[in-house]
């Protein structure tokens, strides 16, 4: 159990989050799934998401978040796994437990909960009873398991997300509410990244309702992390924090190379500090190094000890 990062967000100080955990599972060979993308790492490859877990410590996030993005009941049953619910995400919070306990380093385990439909196939969305009664199971479990936050990701949309966020407040646990954006056909409105009709204002003014105790800007391409760090501040007073998107699908089933570098990401991340973001990490694409050069820059940022030096 760790709460440090309310402590030093209290401070305000800087948080750092992990990198993107299923691209990280690809780079070391393991083939995602069209319908519920890395969650069924969980049951095959929970030492590899160990592993990836502890390098993200290593590098110095001080919050890693569970690989639970694809497995609420809905997703896992349209990958014919919904009889192995529990056991898949027992696996997943175990897997970032066992990084936590090898690295003795003091991180907080964010249990990710996200409402993109399998194989992002709107029709595969089952009905809003089943897709809350979901969410909040996986809440549940999530809290009952011990995570110290929920983080809530890919937020793009004013129904599903409303469900998702409604299933993770009621668990009492810290929430953690991601947006995922992306600049408009204009070039200049900011929408869902897989939404183009949804304004984020729309979306954050439906979810604000629920009282995260964070709001980052999260899967949005680095361009347009600025002007979504601007449109937050607008509607939201509290701590906001920025993890972008890097890479995406290539053809052959693997990712293609993230569009920043370590020294790239580190760059732009300045930036979002100077617009106020206290919390930085990444997203897709984002391997350790991108993380370890996220250090650096919190490290000249002034912020004396971004987490305790882990083994
Ligand atoms: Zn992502």
């Amino acid at each position: 159990m760790s709460a440090s990062w309310q402590r030093k967000l209290a401070d305000g100080r800087i948080v750092l989050v992990d990198g993107g955990t299923g691209s990280e599972l690809v780079r070391r060979g393991f083939r995602l799934s069209e319908l519920a993308w890395s969650g069924l790492a969980s049951a095959s490859n929970q030492h590899l998401l160990t592993e990836i877990h502890a390098d993200f410590i290593r590098a110095g996030a001080e919050v890693i978040t569970t690989n639970t993005f694809g497995t609420a009941r809905f997703v896992l049953e349209s990958a014919g796994r919904g009889s192995e619910f529990r056991a898949i995400n027992e696996r997943a919070v175990r897997a970032a437990f066992a990084a936590r306990e090898a690295t003795g380093a003091d991180v907080a385990v964010a249990g990710s909960i996200s409402c993109v439909p399998p194989g992002l196939d709107l029709d595969a969305y089952p009905d809003p009873d089943t897709e809350a009664r979901d969410y909040r199971e996986l809440a549940e479990l999530l809290a009952e398991l011990g995570v110290d936050l929920l983080v809530l990701e890919m937020m793009q949309d004013d129904e599903h997300a409303v469900r998702a966020c409604e299933a993770a407040a009621r668990v009492g646990l810290p929430l953690w509410l991601g947006l995922s954006c992306r600049l408009g056909a204009d070039g200049r409105s900011l929408v869902g990244f897989d939404y183009p009709e949804i304004p984020l204002e729309t979306t954050l003014a439906a979810l604000l309702v629920f009282e995260p105790a964070v709001v980052t800007v999260m899967h949005t391409p680095p361009e347009a992390v600025e002007p979504a760090l601007a449109a937050v501040g607008s509607l939201w007073s509290g701590p906001v924090g920025a993890y972008p998107v890097l890479d995406t699908d290539a053809p052959d089933g693997g990712r293609t190379p993230p569009v920043l570098s370590p020294a790239g990401l580190a760059e732009h991340a300045a930036r979002w500090l100077d617009a106020g973001a206290r919390v930085l990490g990444g997203c897709c694409g984002a391997s350790p190094h991108h993380i370890r050069a996220l250090r650096e820059v919190a490290l000249g940022y002034g912020d004396g000890s971004p987490g305790d030096q882990p083994r």
